[in-house]
């Protein structure tokens, strides 16, 4: 399998892992498949990775995404995901990242990993360590080489409308809407632990005023007597 990452679409990806060294970002390439060769054309972003949300196989942005290509005239097709190691190097995947891919594959058989360091690119610019390619093979990962020219004949099957495309779409097309679920999860949480501390104020209040009863009423018992 040959793969070709558009320049367009690596910086895009290094951009906004560059916007976001302190957490991990990830995002879906986009392009086309011909025999035996993968053109990544795009790139979108489609969140922070980590707690509950799994940005990089999120299939409810992924099928807006089919839907918005489709639209476009089909000519552009999900080849597969990135994401960022901030700091880390991007020479590995870790046991959570070849699930992933898995599971990619598993859905579309050409899918490929992509995986990029901002720290790393900083630091040497395009290398081993900034930026590599993953497949699963046998269950392992191996990183698989690509290149970065686009010929002619590459040219002429994209279109300039797509490349026209690429640079139109801009990134994080759907990041407003992770932070929102975000921001609500913790309006919940917070709204909850308030109804509880009222609630436990209110019983502690109800205890105290049943005792005051129970020994004004004694009182007036013994003093009856
Ligand atoms: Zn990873």
């Amino acid at each position: 399998m040959r793969v070709t990452l558009s320049p367009a679409a690596l910086s895009k990806v290094f951009y906004v892992a560059l916007s976001n060294r302190e957490v991990e970002v990830a995002g879906f390439l986009l392009g086309q498949v011909r025999e035996d060769q993968v053109l990544v054309i795009d790139s979108l972003w489609v969140g922070s990775r980590g707690g509950k949300a799994h940005v990089e196989l999120d299939f409810n942005v992924m099928a807006k995404v089919v839907e918005e290509l489709e639209k476009n005239g089909k000519d552009e097709v999900i080849v597969g995901w990135w994401h960022s190691h901030p700091g880390m190097g991007a020479d590995f995947m870790s046991a959570i990242d070849v699930k992933t891919q898995y599971v990619w594959q598993s859905l579309f058989p050409y899918a490929i990993a992509l995986i990029v360091d901002p720290a790393e690119y900083e630091k040497g610019g395009i290398s081993e360590k900034s930026c590599r390619l993953y497949r699963i093979a046998n269950s392992e990962y191996e990183a698989i080489p690509f290149d970065m020219t686009l010929e002619l004949d590459d040219l002429s099957h994209t279109g300039l409308k797509s490349l026209q495309r690429t640079l139109r779409r801009g990134v994080g097309v759907t990041l407003t809407r992770m932070g929102e679920e975000t921001y609500k999860e913790r309006f919940t949480k917070r709204t909850r632990e308030l109804i509880v501390l009222a609630l436990s104020i209110w019983i502690i209040i109800f205890i105290l005023l049943l005792w005051a009863l129970f020994h004004v009423f004694s009182y007036m018992k013994k003093r009856e007597e």
